[in-house]
This record gives structure tokens, sequence and C-alpha cells, in this order.
């Protein structure tokens, strides 16, 4: 009996524990947030055909005080349960339309969206400032989304959605193949891209059914008229396999991982300059 009490004591320390940890989180986030203490991080998109870079994917980074760089996948959820991932996300979407206004004009910035930013009401309100106060035009944003959105198969998601590509933003199905009915959801909405998610990606050169796999995506997008970006690239092997599937473009960490914006025209420099050898 005591044994058992000590058991269930155990956890409840642990999970208090757990509730603190958020809790605290919670309160910097906020913090943070006000103070403009997030700011986007850039991770290069690439052609694979030419080799060029077609935009960059903002990626929210923190740099916490005592804890150094904290990770998205800590304390976006988070800002998910505590509905701080507006501010967030509406942070984030100007910054990086100021940011990418100032980059050359043929390439495009992709900037995540939550499920919870299209319940809020005012997210096409958002874009369009974010787009007119930045001077960044439409065709240069690249929205990302989730299977999870259209989950719910909500009328006022699906609304929204039209709009947005009616300003002439670009939608992207970000993580394809990870939900779990991802083809019904390519026939709801018109994506203008998907992404294969890193998964697939990484277990390219082991298993010969992710190649299967990433090759039926490949010929699902071009039957659609749609842009095949693969998640997570990180060896030439995958490379040259995505490559030979005629994957149009490619993310990972073998090209570059995700950095600051000051670095962002270098690397399109080092870019021209190797295109041009
Ligand atoms: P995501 O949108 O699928 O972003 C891609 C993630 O894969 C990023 O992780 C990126 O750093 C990582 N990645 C890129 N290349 C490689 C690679 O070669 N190998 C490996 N192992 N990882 C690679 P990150 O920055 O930690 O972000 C994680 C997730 O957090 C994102 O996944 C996205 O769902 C979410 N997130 C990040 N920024 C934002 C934001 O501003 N708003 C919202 N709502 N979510 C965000
Ligand atoms: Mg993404
Ligand atoms: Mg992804
Ligand atoms: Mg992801």
């Amino acid at each position: 009996k005591s044994e058992f009490r000590g058991t269930f004591s155990f956890f409840e320390a642990e999970m208090d524990a757990r509730a603190q940890s958020r809790r605290k989180i919670e309160i910097d986030l906020r913090g943070a947030i006000q103070n403009e203490g997030l700011r986007p991080h850039y991770q290069p998109l690439v052609d694979l055909t030419s080799g060029r870079i077609t935009g960059f994917e903002a990626l929210v980074r923190w740099p916490h005080p005592e804890r150094g760089m904290i990770s998205p996948g800590e304390f976006i959820p988070v800002a998910e349960e505590t509905g701080l991932i507006n501010p967030l996300g509406a942070l984030m979407l100007r910054r990086a339309c100021m940011d990418a206004a100032q980059w050359p004009d043929d390439v495009r910035v992709a900037v995540n969206l939550s499920p919870l930013q299209f319940r809020t009401g005012n997210l096409l309100a958002l874009v369009t400032d974010a787009l007119r106060q930045s001077g960044l035009p439409a065709r240069r944003l690249e929205l990302e989304i989730t299977e999870t959105l259209l989950l719910e198969k909500s009328s006022q998601v699906l609304a929204t959605l039209h709009a947005l590509r009616a300003l002439g933003v670009r939608m992207s199905m970000d993580d394809f193949g990870t939900g779990y009915s991802s083809l019904s959801y390519l026939r709801s909405f018109p994506f203008d891209k998907i992404k294969i998610d890193q998964s697939f990606v990484r277990d390219l050169g082991a298993n010969p059914d992710a190649q299967a796999i990433v090759r039926s995506i490949v010929s699902l997008g071009v039957g659609l008229g749609v842009t095949i970006t693969a998640e997570g690239v990180e060896t030439e092997a995958e490379l040259s396999c995505l490559r030979a599937e005629g994957c149009h473009e490619g993310q990972g960490f073998l090209f570059s991982r995700a950095r600051p914006n000051a670095e962002v025209i270098s690397l399109l420099k080092a870019q021209r300059v190797a295109t041009a050898a």
C-alpha cells in the first residue's frame, strides 16, 4: 500500500515539474513576444534543376537569456495551448515580409501558419497589412499549413484559404504524408506546393519503398501542376535520388541550416558565384 502511494507521488511530482516548466516557458514567451525577443531565421529552398535558391523558409528562433536557443519543438506547442501563437505568428509574418522586401525580387519567403491563426478571424487582414506595410508583392509570399488545419473541414477555413490565394499569395502543404488522409485534402483546396515530410527523405538511402513513395508524390505533383519540395535533405545520396525522381525543390542541412537575416544576402551572393563558375 505504501509502495503504491510512493509511486503515485512520484508521478505527481513529475507532472508538477512539467506543468511548472510549461508555465515558465509561457511567462518567458509572453515577455519575448512583447520585446520582439523572437525572430525568424531563414533556411534556403533550392531548385534542384538549376541549383539556385528560390526562397527561404522563416523559422522562429528564441534566444533565451538563461537557456540559450530554445527549439520551436519545445515552445510552439506551449504557444498553441496558451493562444500565444497568435501574437507570435503575427510577429513572424510582419518580420518575414519586412526582411524579404529587402531581398532580390525573384526570392520568395515562406511563413508557417498554425491552425489557431485561422480561428481568430483576422488572418486575412494580418496578411494584407504585412504585405502593405512591407511593400512585399503577394507573389513573393508563401504560407505553409499542415493537414491538421483541414481535418475539421470547416467552410470558414476554406473561405480564408481561397481569399488568401486570391491576394496572389502561394499556399503550401507542409509535412505531406504524415497526416491521416493527405490525399483527400489535395482535393479540397488547390495548393501551389507540397512539401514531402522529412521522414520520407530520411529513409531514401536505406528503404527502397521510400523511393517509391517519393516517386509517386512527384508524379502526383506533376499531375496536379504543383511544385514538390523535399524537406530535410542531409546527404548527397538523398539529393541525387531526389533529382533522379524529378523532385523540383529541396531544403535541408545539406544546403544550409536556417540563418539570421544578415546572412541571407551572403548566401545569395555565394550562390551567384557558384552558378557563374
Ligand atoms: P517545419 O515547418 O516542417 O520546418 C522544418 C523543420 O525542419 C525546421 O525545424 C528545420 O530547422 C528542420 N530542418 C530543416 N532541414 C533539416 C535537415 O536537413 N535535417 C533535420 N533533421 N531537420 C531539418 P525547426 O526550425 O526546429 O521548426 C520545427 C517546426 O516548428 C516547424 O516544422 C514548424 O512546424 C514549427 N515552426 C517553426 N517556426 C514557426 C512559426 O513561425 N510559426 C509556426 N506556427 N510554426 C513554426
Ligand atoms: Mg514549414
Ligand atoms: Mg515540414
Ligand atoms: Mg514539421
